[in-house]
């Protein structure tokens, strides 16, 4: 039978009446005749309660007990879905996903996907089972620990899924009923997208847009999975939503698809460091090694040998990043003059593959910026983006004023 993936966020699950909800629209599929694979996120805030534990037992956690920690807030999801079909004589069974078993990588707290054998589902499938119900976000180590996949990973899950079983979609129901221009919680002038491009996709989520997980569009481009993203609160048509598609898809697009924003950025600068050969290595292999992720970064022009090196990273990443370094300070002759830290930042970014033949989108940015008033503190760009780290309390105004700019709201 034609497989489907269904896969329902923390809002869609967030009480047993939505999960009823949800287990609704999976039976309509089920009566169509797919074998159905449920991917189900833990319920609305769990993750961070979770979380927060974690954080208030050990500030530098072990990373395999967190795993262990977060992932439990899916197990209880994947279960009540199953209970709820049953109860609706859907024959259906939760997995949890050393079960499948869902084999990743042991980057703990981070891991990626290496295989998803599929005997065990199909065999089950092959007895009568109409639905799996499979806890998303978490994985098995090759040392036999659970993993999980980095916030948002449910829809590396249900992608994933879809590509091992060859599934003829991969539904992700959401909060919103689709990809929108920009966030519909910050622009009111946001206007809904029925297709976009997987290159964009992938530029937005990454650039923070977390409607769908960074991974999950890189998956689905790479395996050719028919993506689609739709409101879990409304009724639905087979056309509803977002498709994510090649861009020989879409017939016309604007040059720039949206505007994204990153809320939780910070900005370090070393101040006077030596300038020789081999610093931004030491300065970034120590970072990496502490498992910081840095994105900007800037090496300002030297004077009398010295130089200015700043970049950008995930404010939760701060106290780390600065422990590396503490560690860095009298070594090698690094010996920087300072460390400024700046936590108020904020990363809004325009994206659109209209930028590879159409110039003029960066002077037009930063125009517009400069007319608000916002200072711009970094810039990068790349053939099809370009972000700048400007003072969070400016976000909002740049983001809305850029899709004004750009006209979004018109298609
Ligand atoms: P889920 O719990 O279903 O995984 P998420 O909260 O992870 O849902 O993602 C959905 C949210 O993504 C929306 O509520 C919306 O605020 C946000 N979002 C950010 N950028 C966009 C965008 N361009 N289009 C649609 N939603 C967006
Ligand atoms: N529950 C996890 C999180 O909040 C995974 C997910 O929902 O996709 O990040
Ligand atoms: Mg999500």
């Amino acid at each position: 039978m034609p497989v489907l993936v269904m896969k329902f966020g923390g809002t869609s699950v967030a009480n047993l009446d939505r999960i009823r909800r949800a287990a609704k629209r999976v039976g309509v599929e089920v009566a169509k005749g797919y074998d159905v694979i449920v991917i189900v996120s833990a319920m609305s805030g769990e993750t961070n309660k979770l979380v927060g534990l974690v954080d208030e037992t050990s500030p530098l956690y072990d990373a395999r007990e967190y795993d262990a920690i977060v992932s439990s807030g899916e197990n209880v999801t994947a279960g009540l879905m199953a209970l709820t079909l049953q109860e609706m004589d859907v024959p259906a069974r939760s997995w949890q996903g050393w079960q499948v078993p869902l084999l990743t990588t042991s980057a703990h707290s981070q891991a990626r996907i290496e295989e998803i054998p599929t005997d065990n589902l199909n065999a089950k499938f092959g007895e009568g089972m109409r639905v799996a119900v499979v806890a998303g976000f978490q994985g098995l180590s090759p040392e036999g620990r659970i993993t999980t996949l980095g916030r948002g990973g449910s829809d590396t899950t249900a992608v994933a899924f879809a590509a091992a079983f060859e599934a003829e979609r991969c539904d992700i129901y959401t909060d919103v009923d689709g990809v929108y221009t920009t966030d519909p919680r910050i622009s009111p002038k946001a206007r809904k997208l029925d297709k976009i491009a997987f290159e964009e996709m992938l530029e937005l989520a990454s650039l923070g847009a977390k409607v769908l997980q960074t991974r999950s569009v890189e998956l689905a481009m790479r395996f050719k999975v028919k993506l689609r993203v739709l409101s879990s609160f409304e009724e639905q048509s087979d056309e509803a939503g977002t498709l994510v598609c090649d861009e020989e898809e879409i017939m016309e697009s604007n040059v720039v698809a949206g505007v994204a924003y990153s809320r939780d950025e910070a900005k370090m600068t070393l101040l006077s460091v030596a300038d020789r050969p081999g610093i931004a290595s030491i300065i970034f292999g120590c970072l990496s090694d502490a498992g910081v992720n840095v994105d900007m970064i800037v090496q300002n022009i030297s004077e009398d040998g010295r130089t200015d090196m700043t970049y950008s990273l995930p404010t939760d990443q701060v106290k780390r990043a600065e422990q590396a370094l503490a560690g860095l300070k009298d070594d090698g002759g690094l010996n920087f003059a300072e460390l400024v830290i700046d936590e108020d930042v904020a990363k809004v970014s325009v994206v659109g593959i209209g930028m590879r033949s159409q110039s003029g989108v960066a002077a037009k940015m930063f125009k517009v910026l400069s007319d608000e008033g916002v200072n711009i503190k970094v810039i990068t760009t790349s053939e099809i983006k370009i972000s700048v780290l400007i003072d969070r309390k400016y976000m909002e105004l740049a983001v809305q004023s850029l899709h004004d700019a750009f006209e979004l709201e018109k298609a």
